[in-house]
Parts: C-alpha cells; structure tokens; sequence
C-alpha cells in the first residue's frame, strides 16, 4: 500500500432539497453528507460503517459523481474531479467504478451477461471482436462464473452469483478504485464470505483500491484496513480496522461493537452491550451540535451548542467528540 492519498474527499457535503421556495430561507434541505474529510491511499481498503440513513451510500454515489456534490472537493490521483463536465469525467468513470448492493436492480435484465459485461469495454474501446470476447470470458472466470453463463440472463442466476457479474461488469473496464456499496448485505451469510474474499483477491492480484460501505461494523471488519464511522451525515470516528476494535473512542462506535455476538456464549453474557436510547434525527432538521447529542449517554451542555471537530486524538486516531478525553 502506497502512503500518499489516491483519493482526498475535502469538506464534501451533498444536500437534496426538499421543499422548494421562492425564498432561499423557506428552502428545506436533507443534509445527506454534511462536511465529510478523509483519504484513502493506493491499494487500501477503507471501510465505511454506519446504520442506515446516515449518509453513506449517497457519500459512495457522490464520490463518483453519480450525484452531483453540494460543495466540497473530491480529488482522485490528484486530480481534481469535483465540477468536470459529463464528457470530462469519462476517463475517470473508467477509473472510478461502483458496485451496487442489489445485484438483480443493478443489472439490465434484457441483457444477457455478456452483454452486460461488454458495455463497459465498448463503452471505453477496450477491445473489439475476438479480443473483447476473450475479455468477457477472462471476467467471468475471473469472478468463479463459467463461460456458458454468457449467454443466460439475471433472472437466471442466484444473488451471490448476480453479484459476481456486477463485480465482473466493474472490473471489465480495468479501474483503480471501486466504491463497493453494501456488496454482501443482500446476500446469504454463506455466500458473503466467498464475495469478500474474492474481493481481497481481486484487489491483490490487480492492485484495486476499495471504499467499502456497509451498516454493520461486524461485516467491515475482515476486509478494511481503516474504518470510519458516520452518523447522520457526519464522519464519528476512524482509525485503523484492528485499533478500532480494540480500543472505540466515540461512544457511538463504542455501542455499535458491543452490538456484535461474540461466538463464546460465556464472553457474550460478560460482555456489556450499550442499548442506544432515543431515536435517530431527521437529516432533514439535525441536532444543532453533536449529531449524535439525542442518543448519547454522555451528552453535555457543550454537545447541544458545537459541533464537534474530527481531531486527531492519538496517532492515526480521529475522533469527534468534546468530551473524548473525559469518557475514555
Ligand atoms: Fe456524546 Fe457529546 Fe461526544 Fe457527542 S460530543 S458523542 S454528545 S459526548
């Protein structure tokens, strides 16, 4: 893994508008991504936890420009991609690919396999006739699909191997990174260990790099090599995967791991899990302050008045929280 930044997400905020008015002030917004930062570096795997509705998905969405950024920058191998054109941002789209969390919705299903899998090498003149075809079959091999399936279509195939054409149809345009949105949450339990493995393969053997989103800190774990933590379209915590099990920092993260079973029956009745009380806000009218102030146990004054910045409180530990100090 390189150590300088292949992607830097500078203060990047992404918000819809809700409520249309002729007056800017009436205008209501959902404040999906809210001044996010951080960076991933070449050939690593950054995980991205979070229940859902935090923002995580539309960050992955507006990383690649399928959404278009509120404000902030996204830079990619230094360059800056935040406001180029359509036709500019093909050869990043090339670069950048995304997989989707349901396989069956995020695949064409008038296509057939092959077809679904060359779009992208026609798309970016990767190959034609013969060679493309050797592509197509070198992908499915790829992903442990057989050359007879390139004929069939999605409905044909079980979710696991759905999700392997969707990775098949990422890799056949040859990227860098690839923002894996939810890839195993709709999957069986036995079938997620073979997709994330076969993810760690890939990027092994082709040098990927991986934004890695999922809602579960349990499922990220195996694959990341530094997680972040967001609620309510805020960045809570991140650190490197093992550091962040062993030692959580953030209350939030602190009451998400000890949600996890552990398989010892005798440690599981040990262990204390924090049960989160009150419900999560609207990102449609947050909290002023912590995000996190309606559920945290250990709220003050201070986290109802100021947002908390994400500051490095140990090396290569970043946290938002005013009182870290005093509740750890
Ligand atoms: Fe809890 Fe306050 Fe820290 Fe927010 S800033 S996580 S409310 S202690």
């Amino acid at each position: 893994m390189e150590n300088k930044a292949f992607l830097e997400i500078k203060n990047l905020k992404k918000y819809f508008e809700v409520s249309k008015s002729f007056l800017k002030k009436n205008r209501m917004y959902l404040t999906a991504v809210d001044d996010v930062s951080f960076e991933i570096k070449k050939g690593e795997t950054f995980g991205l936890v979070g229940e859902s509705g935090c923002g995580k998905s539309t960050l992955g969405r507006t990383i690649v420009r399928l959404y278009e950024p509120t404000a902030g920058q996204v830079i990619f191998d230094g360059d800056d991609i935040t406001k180029l054109s359509q036709h500019e941002m093909l050869k990043y789209r090339k670069r950048l690919q995304m997989i989707f969390q349901d396989p069956y919705a995020s695949l064409n299903a008038r296509m057939t396999v092959s077809e679904i899998i060359g779009e992208g090498i026609d798309t970016h003149n990767l190959g034609k006739g013969k060679e493309r075809q050797e592509k197509i079959q070198h992908l499915l091999q790829t992903v442990g699909l057989k050359s007879e399936h390139s004929s069939r279509y999605p409905h044909e195939f079980s979710g696991g191997q759905r999700q392997r054409i969707g990775i098949a149809r990422s890799l056949a345009v040859e990227p860098d990174l690839i923002v894996c949105d939810e890839p195993i949450s709709a999957l069986d339990v036995s079938i997620q260990a073979q997709v994330v493995n076969m993810l760690e393969d890939l990027q092994e053997t082709m040098g990927l790099t991986y934004l890695f989103i999922a809602h579960d800190l349990s499922m990220v774990k195996h694959i990341s090599d530094r997680i972040g933590v967001m609620y309510l379209g805020k960045i809570m915590e991140i650190c490197d995967s093992n550091e962040l099990y062993r030692k959580p920092l953030h209350p939030y993260t602190q009451a998400l791991l000890s949600s996890i079973p552990v398989p010892d029956p005798r440690k599981n009745r040990e262990s204390k899990r924090i049960i989160l009380q009150g419900d999560v806000k609207s990102p449609i009218n947050p909290p002023e302050g912590c995000r996190f102030n309606s559920r945290c146990r250990y709220c003050e004054q201070i986290c109802k008045e100021v947002t908390p910045q994400l500051l490095e409180v140990e090396k290569d530990h970043f946290v938002a929280c005013h009182l870290v100090d005093k509740i750890n």
